[in-house]
């Protein structure tokens, strides 16, 4: 039994389906079998373009070059989300990636300036990032690692892109790379006698698709891990009660952000991603607080540019299947949950699921440790991005409607609520293991909605307070200075990435 296994077979050609294939190609150099089916009648969800950093370790992991990369998926680049309107109506916070201010002393940079902060003293916490007071200059430049000392080498940056042309980049890559495709609507799973394992998929027209290992990225469907396996769903929708987006595209109209906007509306929030040939757009809401016609009418008439297609809703179910492997089928995608897009985790998740997959990967006898522990560790990794996404709803002041009422009084885990509570003392923020979301990111969402910690550090105070002052001043001065000869987004892009114009879509 602990034989290699032979043939994989993915199922489902979106953005999971395209990332799992195109990674296994690369990492498995050839010497197993990889298989894609997909359905060109049912598609792919088609939405999914924005991402966090660690999507350019995956594609340095493929050996992409950036620049071809960002032309061929006509991409911008993103150093954080702004948030509107979350804590209160008229707020504005950024949530940018990579680190706030320079730790020099024995706590974190954020204490020194909380204390200045409370003593009123302090600029806004944006000035003391790199990433998010570039946001607000609309600047970008990459990471520069040959000037160590400068904010310029922390920058951290992601990519929006076209989630539609990303799969067809990734489905080229992975042809390359000897990944057979096979079109075809699957109607019906089989399983082994015995074991209950996955033996085949069968198509519509008979053809039989054998394998020993199965990914399934068939998406909500989830047809394998669910429709045939029963493993089941933890449903976190009393957390995450909205449960519909409408998308729609628009017309690029002004100037290239290199960021993500999230604007709170009154039963969810709206998204805005901006891509070198238009807007992605779409208005994630609460079915319970807003009719569709009433979410739609609000989407459309907040829209930068007119809209280039008709609006299309998803609807979806917060939470994650109870085991993302159960049997000879690891789910990947949306088919092993989804948590929502707010702080664009999803794609993240994806890449999760199959670097964890590569560290577990099975034999023949499929060992059940191997299993549990992938299992295990998965679920730790949306749990983590659950308790960030499901803060942002809990974090408000705002009281102008049902939803927000609801979100503002639930209930929330207990490790969640540990946190705000740690915060709210002594303004401490912590990243356990090696969770996805930094301490500063903890921070900037906990003070960007209102969050107000009643004291700091009491270490703070064994640096003299003119010290911290001038310390402050001294790397806010520095950012600033950095900022200020970044070249524009568009500049950047237009000089080293722009893609070809094409009919938008
Ligand atoms: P899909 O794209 O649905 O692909 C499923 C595949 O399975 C398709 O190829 C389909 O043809 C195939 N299939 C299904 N049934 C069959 C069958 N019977 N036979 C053959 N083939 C079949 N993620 C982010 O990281 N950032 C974001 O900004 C973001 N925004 C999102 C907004 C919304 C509203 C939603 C719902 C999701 C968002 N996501 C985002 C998540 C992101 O879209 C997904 O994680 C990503 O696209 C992966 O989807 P998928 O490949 O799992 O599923």
């Amino acid at each position: 039994m602990d034989k290699p296994i032979k043939k994989i077979v993915i199922v489902g050609g979106g953005t999971s389906g395209w990332m799992s294939a195109a990674a296994l190609a690369k990492v498995l150099k050839g010497q197993y079998d990889i298989t894609l089916v997909e359905s060109d009648d049912i598609g792919t969800i088609g939405v999914g373009e924005a991402t966090i950093p660690m999507i350019t370790l995956f594609n340095r992991m493929l050996d992409l070059d950036e620049n071809a990369f960002m032309r061929e998926t006509q991409a911008s680049f993103k150093l954080g989300i702004e948030f509107v309107n979350w804590g209160r109506l008229g707020d504005r916070y950024i949530h940018g990636f990579g680190v706030i201010g320079q730790d020099n002393w024995t706590v974190d940079f954020h204490q020194y300036w909380l204390k200045q902060q409370l003593a009123g003293k302090a600029k806004p916490l944006e000035a003391y990032s790199i990433n998010t007071a570039a946001c607000l200059a609309n600047k970008f430049i990459p990471a520069q690692p040959n000037v160590p000392n400068s904010p310029l080498s922390q920058i951290a940056h992601a990519y929006h892109f076209d989630a539609g042309l990303y799969a067809q980049f990734l489905r080229r890559f992975s042809e390359a790379r000897g990944v057979k495709r096979i079109e075809g609507h699957i109607s019906e799973v089989r399983l082994r006698e015995g074991d209950g394992h996955v033996a085949s998929v069968v198509l519509k027209t008979g053809q039989i698709i054998e394998g020993d290992l199965f990914i399934d990225c068939s998406g909500f469907r989830a047809l394998l891990i669910e429709g045939a396996l029963k493993t089941g769903f933890d449903d976190w929708s009393h957390w995450l009660p909205c449960d519909r987006a409408i998308a729609v595209p628009c017309a690029n109209a002004k100037e290239l952000f290199p960021y993500t906007r999230s604007t709170a509306r009154s039963a969810g929030w709206q998204w805005r991603i901006p891509l070198q040939h238009r807007i992605g757009n779409g208005h994630v809401h609460s079915s319970r607080f807003m009719s569709e016609d009433e979410a739609t009418a609000l989407l459309l008439s907040n829209l930068d540019g007119a809209p280039l297609a008709d609006p299309r809703t998803v609807k979806f179910r917060t939470g994650k299947r109870s085991k993302a492997w159960n049997k000879n089928v690891v789910s990947i995608g949306l088919a092993s949950g989804f948590v929502e897009p707010l702080e664009s985790t999803s794609i993240h998740l994806v890449q999760m699921g199959i670097a964890h997959l590569l560290t577990y990967f099975p034999t023949a006898g499929f060992d059940a440790h191997d299993v549990d522990q992938y299992n295990r560790v998965l679920n730790q990794e949306y749990e983590w991005v659950r308790d960030f996404i499901i803060l942002h709803y809990k974090a408000t002041e705002r009281t102008d409607s049902a939803f927000w009422n609801y979100c503002r009084e639930m209930d929330v885990p207990e490790t969640l609520q540990q946190r705000m509570d740690l915060f709210r003392s002594h303004g401490r923020v912590f990243r356990e293991g090696n969770e996805l979301f930094t301490k500063v990111s903890w921070l900037q969402v906990m003070h960007g909605q209102r969050i107000q910690p009643q004291s700091y550090h009491p270490l703070t105070d064994l640096i003299p307070e003119p010290e911290i002052q001038a310390y402050l001043e001294e790397v806010e001065g520095v950012i600033q200075a950095c900022v200020d000869v970044m070249p524009t987004h568009a500049a950047y892009i237009a000089e080293n990435c722009a893609a070809p114009k094409m009919a938008m879509r």
